[in-house]
């Protein structure tokens, strides 16, 4: 009985293991100008991401075309990333202010200002932008300002974009291109090695709260930058969750997931997983967070870069 038994948890175990599993991958603060401009006018993210094949959704600030100079072949750039059919486009206010912090009329006036020009291209593409995410991902610093930065989102037509994986790629991505700047080869793959591997062990940490919680393996979003640590290490957290059975969807597609009707419970202003934000509980939640795999050597790092600036 007990040989059965243990015969039917290990099914089940690897039947979870196994079992089908999708992710929409959204990029944040595109496009990198001073990048392209760095990569002599041309974007290896965007060429990687011809050859993945993978849908994906970009989260754009306009006001990254007037960061060097080269503004007619910034602007260029950007209709490049509209122009693929593999891209849905988004808007992610013009200059990536927080609201949280400029209040209101400076964040009604940032999202307006920030669809300008993304608008008139997409046409070209017989394209729409229909979703937003907040810079930082501070919807307001209380649910009064959520609610309204939300209704005046609605009023113009877009959906608010929640995220659920992320594994502070912006910050491996500044470590990286200083060991890169150093012409430190060695310690810069060892940088890529560590966000790979923390990526992997995050996406399984929320995968094992989505199926606590939801009994089921949620259709997960996942959020990075447009970097180069993204260019160079993109593609093998795309080969490894494909080896872990994950498929790749567009953001409209995860979106039909329910869990993304579920109900806030924090209204405060950090830019955490949603699904840390759909828990009732604040104790079990911060708990969760601080169960949450980490790299210590990785955050050293970056606190002493801090320190010598
Ligand atoms: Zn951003």
């Amino acid at each position: 009985m007990k040989k059965v038994f243990l015969l039917f948890i290990s099914c089940a175990l690897a039947n979870f293991a196994n079992a089908q599993r999708s992710v929409s991958v959204t990029i944040d603060d595109v496009p990198n100008t001073r990048l392209y401009q760095l990569q002599n006018f041309s974007s290896p993210l965007q060429q990687k991401l011809d050859s993945l094949q993978i849908p994906v959704a970009i989260f754009i600030n306009e006001g990254n075309l007037e960061q060097t100079t080269a503004l007619e072949k910034n602007r260029n750039l950007l209709k490049s990333w509209l122009s693929k059919s593999y891209v849905t486009a988004g808007n992610h206010g013009f200059a990536h202010k927080n609201y949280a912090e400029v209040g209101l009329e400076a964040f009604k006036e940032d999202v307006i200002k920030g669809e300008v020009l993304t608008k008139s291209f997409l046409k070209e593409f017989n394209k729409e932008s229909r979703y937003f995410r907040f810079p930082y991902n501070g919807a307001g610093n209380d649910s009064l300002e959520q609610l309204t930065a939300q209704k005046f989102l609605k009023e113009k037509n877009y959906i608010s974009t929640p995220f659920t994986v992320e594994s502070e790629d912006w910050l491996h991505a500044i470590l990286y291109d200083k060991a890169l700047a150093e012409n430190d080869r060695k310690r810069a793959e060892w940088i890529g090695d560590q966000y790979v591997n923390l990526t992997l062990k995050l996406f399984s940490h929320f995968d094992s709260l989505s199926v606590s919680i939801y009994n089921r393996p949620i259709r997960q979003i996942y959020l990075c930058h447009d970097n180069s640590l993204n260019a160079d290490y993109l593609p093998r957290i795309v080969d490894e969750l494909k080896n872990k059975n994950y498929e790749f969807v567009s953001l409209d597609n995860a979106l039909l997931d329910p869990v993304y009707q579920s109900q806030l419970y924090y209204y405060g202003k950090a830019g955490f997983s949603w699904i840390y934000k759909w828990m009732p509980d604040v104790a079990a939640r911060r708990k969760l967070m601080r169960s949450e795999p980490s790299n210590p050597e990785i955050q050293k790092a970056f606190e002493d870069l801090n320190k010598q600036k």
